[in-house]
């Protein structure tokens, strides 16, 4: 917009020159002309106005004021007389871009300046418009998002945030963030003042378990991460937070998201929220130099309840065991459900190892009260395992795993009790591990034999039934007997599948003799608790009873005393169904339980096996020989069969036949033998009998 043609002419081609043919230039001599222009062809296309104030229509300070006042985005250069130089800085004050003076005019400079004013207008406009889409997008998203300054003052929230703390992004602006909202950390209780100091001063994205205190939302839990925000020059100039309302949980996203880290039948955190925060918590105590400790927290005989009580009731018993977990622990700790009847809690912060023992003590007592469940008053204890950082283990899968082992030595104890992990568990479980492991295939392999032992009538000398006496023949460590497998096989639960085996082999075997004329022998199984509480237990002897033909009579199971301590009510029924089968019913390692004889009439045994405990005291304890009379007398009495156990030596077998025990069976009688040794033992003494007779 320049009145003198001369120099509208010098400057627009110093303008065509200096841009390679970037701009195109419009010139026109009037104000009006270029209002038109200006409006003509939408503002938008004119990226900048070269403008003399002085036209032949208008003059000074109102040609910028008319000029600018039209398309106050377009920036304006102004090209004046050097005695309106004062004009000039005026119109610069009120918006203009630069002045340059006629006379002192330099094209290229000219040029330069207009290409830069361009520019930068562009890409104000186009950051302008980067900021607003930005701004859309954050305020759309379903996190809330919080910059601070270095100062730690916050510069933005986006709609979310706003709700989520009750604080305008106006109101806000420019406060200390910790006033607008405070942070509590999850595992700790204590205030995050430091989330995004944090950031700026690692450099790095910081990952936290907070829980917010903000003006709507009392203590909702919530996660987030703090990310430094860095300049051009990669300095640090503030930090955003972004956070998501894990309890109000309101988009899909976040729910998914709950889902995903937590157990729906307790609503505790499940495994993979652990994971996350015992990370946390070990790079916690890791950076205050504190300690921490992980238990692993097993619900013992879990599987009885369920099984005989259904899954229900069950799921209710894990709801509770939940609820009183909870009870025992500070809001920062965490107590999570593993899965089954397995809870982990991380007690984040302990001064010393002895801590954890007294959660421990605590968690049981709790867990011990009985649970009122419907009608049910049920009754439960727990066997608990403590792994402590950094002594045993510094890393989250380390802890777990020793916490682990240390709850299975627990259970070895006798359950109900805790035990801190010690190094030398780490080999016992490696043992533990590889057994298990294979006992699995031990039965498809063939690798599971039975070893028979003779029952001998003592008067005569006659076998009478055999008992038999698993043993896994391991590939690689040769005969294992049942101390150092059947405990593992019950504690994995692979013993039911053994227990059918050994049934169903016993059977077979005890129909074997009979078809070559040995006998009639009456075999008997072991039976574990774990199998005797398998709901289907019953019903697999009826059947491998029909499939083998053996007679039921033919069969006797024996149980140790402690099945039926443990919960006799439940005992007695399966008893009865079992006697209801037809098969016998012996009662294992009698004298070493705490049950009396009075006790015992409850149940339907038919016999009696005392304790070798007993046996091997015989002659030389007089007291023992007085019991064992006692024990046989009052057998007998209840119409039980009595057998003596261990009888290893002559002595013993006299004092037994003294004693009127009409049965025994041990080494000094026979070791247990092969099925083959069995058999030729047996023909051996039929012979011996033949000779004797003849
Ligand atoms: P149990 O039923 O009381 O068996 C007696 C154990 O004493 C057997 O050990 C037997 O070999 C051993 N024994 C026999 N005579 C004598 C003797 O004169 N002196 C001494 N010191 N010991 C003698 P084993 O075979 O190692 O079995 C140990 C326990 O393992 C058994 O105790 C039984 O409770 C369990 N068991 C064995 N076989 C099975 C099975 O098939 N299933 C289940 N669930 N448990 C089994
Ligand atoms: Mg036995
Ligand atoms: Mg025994």
């Amino acid at each position: 917009m320049i009145a003198d043609a001369a120099d509208a002419k010098a400057v627009r081609d110093a303008l065509v020159r200096s841009s390679d043919g970037l701009f195109h230039v419009d010139w026109v001599r009037s104000r009006a002309d270029g209002l038109l222009r200006l409006d003509g062809r939408g503002t938008s296309n004119v990226a900048a106005v070269l403008a003399d104030l002085d036209l032949p229509d208008s003059s000074g300070l109102d040609t910028f004021a008319q000029l600018h006042g039209a398309a106050p985005q377009i920036p304006i250069l102004i090209l004046t007389d050097p005695q309106h130089e004062a004009v000039a800085r005026v119109a610069l004050r009120q918006g203009a871009h630069d002045y340059f003076l006629k006379g002192h005019r330099d094209d290229y400079l000219l040029a330069k300046a207009l290409r830069t004013i361009i520019e930068r207008h562009e890409f104000a406009a186009m950051l302008y418009e980067e900021q607003d889409r930005a701004r859309a997008a954050l305020d759309a998203i379903g996190d809330a998002v919080i910059s601070t300054d270095l100062d730690n003052r916050v510069t933005y929230l986006n709609a979310v945030a706003e709700k989520m703390t009750g604080w305008k992004r106006s109101e806000a602006s420019g406060h200390k963030v910790e006033e607008v909202f405070q942070v509590v950390d999850s595992m700790t209780g204590e205030q995050v003042r430091e989330a995004m100091e944090l950031a700026m001063r690692d450099q790095a994205t910081t990952a936290l378990n907070p829980q917010l205190n903000g003006a709507t939302h009392e203590a909702a839990p919530f996660e987030d991460s703090a990310v430094p925000i860095h300049n051009r020059q990669g300095e640090v100039t503030g930090a955003v937070m972004v956070f998501r309302d894990m309890g109000n949980s309101r988009t899909l996203s976040n729910r998914m998201l709950y889902l995903a880290q937590h157990d729906p039948l307790t609503d505790l955190p499940n495994r993979v929220l652990l994971h996350d925060r015992l990370n946390h918590a070990i790079s916690l105590a890791h950076r205050r130099r504190k300690q921490m400790a992980v238990l692993f927290l097993d619900v013992d005989r879990f599987k009885h309840i369920n099984d005989s009580l259904g899954h229900v009731l069950g799921d209710r018993l894990l709801q509770s065991v939940a609820q009183r977990l909870l009870s025992c622990v500070r809001r920062s700790d965490t107590v999570c459900r593993q899965g089954g009847d397995e809870f982990v809690i991380l007690l984040s912060e302990i001064t010393q190892a002895q801590d954890a023992a007294v959660s421990a003590e605590k968690m049981l007592q709790a867990l011990a009260a009985p649970h009122q469940i419907d009608s049910h008053e049920l009754r439960v204890t727990g066997s608990i395992g403590i792994g402590v950082y950094p002594d045993d283990g510094t890393d989250t899968d380390t802890l777990l795993k020793h916490a682990d082992f240390a709850m299975y030595h627990a259970k070895d104890q006798g359950r109900n009790n805790y035990q801190f992990f010690e190094p030398d568990l780490n080999v016992r479980a490696l043992e533990r591990q590889v057994l298990e492991s294979g006992l699995r295939h031990a039965i498809d392999s063939h690798e599971l034999v039975l070893y028979y032992q003779p029952k001998v009538a003592l008067e005569s000398g006659a076998i009478v039934g055999a008992e038999a006496f698993l043993r896994w023949r391991h590939p690689e460590r040769g005969l294992i007997l049942p101390v150092q497998f059947v405990p593992i096989a019950e504690v994995c639960g692979s013993i039911v599948p053994i227990g059918r085996w050994v049934l169903r082999e016993a059977c077979r075997q005890a129909m074997a003799w009979q078809a070559i004329g040995i006998g009639p022998l009456r075999v008997a199984i072991n039976v574990s608790p774990p199998e005797l509480r398998d709901r289907d237990f019953v019903h697999w002897v009826r059947m491998i009873l029909n499939e083998t033909g053996l007679d039921p009579s033919d069969l006797e199971i024996e149980l140790r005393e402690a099945v039926l301590m443990q919960d006799a009510q439940f005992a007695l029924e399966v008893l009865n169904s079992l006697k209801a089968v037809g098969v016998q019913l012996a009662l294992d390692d009698f004298g070493t339980g705490y049950s009396s004889l009075s006790h015992l009439k409850r149940f339907p045994i038919d016999i009696l096996k005392i304790d070798q405990t007993f046996v091997s005291e015989l002659h030389t304890d007089s007291s023992t020989n007085s019991i064992v009379n006692a024990v046989i007398g009052m057998g007998k009495n209840l119409g039980m069969q009595v057998v003596a156990e261990g009888v290893e030596s002559r002595e013993q077998l006299t004092c037994l036949q003294e004693l009127a025990c009409p049965q025994g069976q041990g080494f000094y009688l026979s070791e247990p033998l092969t099925a083959a040794e069995f058999t030729r033992l047996c023909r051996r003494k039929e012979s011996q009998a033949a000779v004797s007779m003849v």
